[in-house]
């Protein structure tokens, strides 16, 4: 179901209403935060002088470390009275980044998570249970206030605690599960664990997973092991949450709500605006909001554009599922891999089960690296021919994707330490052992 009609106005009305939202963005986040004062001037730039959408390549990126260098709450533009909720990322590494939210922008955040469940097929008629972590992170409360806004009942359960998940979702005929995609496959294989075959005994139909990049091979195995649809939608702390774009049944990439986003892909090394359909580094100004506004957001994800019409019938552009980030790209004896490439391999080999590490480490001079991955059935470890037979796949196919040869280590079933939140999927010691 489509939720809002601003989801299929013609292209020159979305234009029309991004350019409007655009221009009090601009002046509002100067007039109220020193910070873009300071950007502007530096740039020999004032608000006047966007004017159309073209005008924002004038404005330069905003950074997470933007927000780390104003923490808490220096990028903040309304006093304190008007603040009614803090979120923050996770600070593993230096301060979080802390956004604050208005009434308005609570609202506005409802909305456009409201869309983007409908777009999953959630609706009143749904029991949504939440695996996300609740706390500072914006991925549970955002769903949670969403999909109360669409009708659904929430089960709001929080991440961990796999056995009693499956026992809620099967006593309370939890029809919608809204998590990570990692751990959305880790409860599919607790459930067969317990002797619950989710697609026969269970009644999860939606999966509305966000938060960490996937791949279609994840996407494949979950709708096999849950029986369900699952959906991918887009967000990040810094623009307030998920709610940016969500996938809707047609797959060809997730919808942006357009009249409150302007998303632009970039070369993440010029900077340069990159034309439509292109691959690049994912650029957010987000028009709607009071508390923190951000203008030209740099998320360094990896995504295209693509605003041809959808058979959904919705008009907004859409943003491809997102392959990796700037960030995450390893580079081995100087070739280019990207862990969303062995994800893709490892998910779409039989026996070979879900949780997976990355380890990067030096030998000499030479970069070494190894991959520890379950396999799905113990027995296979059990026979030396099948072992030999998995690992051979496995080699080969690796080194047609990556064009190295990684080493590769057979564990049992379960073994490995499952994420609940984000997962850990790379650990790379080069950096550490060099002197
Ligand atoms: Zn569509």
């Amino acid at each position: 179901m489509i939720w809002s009609t601003k989801e299929t106005l013609d292209r020159e009305e979305i234009q029309l209403i991004q350019t409007e939202k655009l221009k009090k963005t601009v002046k509002y986040a100067y007039e109220h935060v020193p910070f873009y004062q300071e950007k502007f001037r530096t740039a020999g730039i004032v608000p006047e002088d966007i004017q159309t959408l073209s005008d924002l390549t004038k404005i330069p990126f905003t950074t997470k470390e933007d927000f780390r260098n104003h923490y808490p709450f220096g990028l903040f533009a309304v006093p304190k009275e008007k603040i009614v909720r803090y979120h923050a990322s996770s600070g593993t590494t230096g301060n979080p980044t802390v956004v604050g939210y208005t009434k308005h922008d609570l609202k506005v955040w409802k909305e456009c998570i409201a869309r983007i469940v409908s777009m999953a097929g959630v609706t009143y008629h749904d029991t949504a249970q939440i695996a996300f972590g609740y706390g500072l992170f914006t991925g549970a409360l955002g769903l949670h206030q969403g999909l109360e806004k669409i009708g659904a009942a929430v089960v709001p359960m929080s991440s961990g605690n796999s056995n009693k998940q499956i026992k809620i979702m099967k006593d309370w005929g939890v029809t919608t599960l809204i998590a990570t995609p990692s751990y959305a496959l880790h409860l599919s294989e607790v459930a067969q664990s317990l002797g619950i075959d989710p697609v026969e005994d269970l009644k999860v139909r939606h999966g509305v997973l966000g938060s960490e990049p996937s791949t279609e091979a994840m996407r494949k195995k979950l709708n096999q092991n849950w029986g369900m649809h699952a959906y991918e939608n887009y967000g990040m702390s810094e623009l307030g949450g998920p709610g940016v774009s969500g996938e809707c049944p047609a797959l060809r990439g997730m919808h942006i709500n357009e009249d409150y986003f302007i998303c632009e892909v970039i070369d993440p090394v010029t900077g340069e605006v990159l034309p439509e359909g292109e691959k690049g580094e994912l650029v957010v100004t987000p028009l709607f909001r009071q508390a923190t506004p951000v203008l030209r957001y740099r998320t360094k994800d990896i995504t295209s554009l693509d605003s041809s019409p959808c058979a959904c019938g919705r008009t907004t552009m859409r943003m491809s599922k997102i392959t990796g980030r700037t960030d995450d790209m390893l580079i081995i004896s100087g070739v280019n891999v990207f862990p969303s490439q062995i994800e893709e391999v490892l998910l779409s080999t039989e026996g070979i089960g879900s949780n997976y590490l990355i380890t990067v480490s030096k030998k000499g001079y030479l970069d070494k690296m190894d991959i520890d991955v379950e396999v799905t059935d113990s027995s296979l470890l059990d026979s030396a021919s099948s072992l030999d037979n998995l690992l051979n796949v496995l080699r080969k196919k690796l080194h047609t994707v990556l064009g190295i040869h990684p080493s590769i280590h057979l564990v049992e079933p379960l073994s490995m330490e499952a994420s609940k939140g984000k997962a850990v999927r790379v650990i790379d010691k080069r950096n550490s052992e060099e002197k």
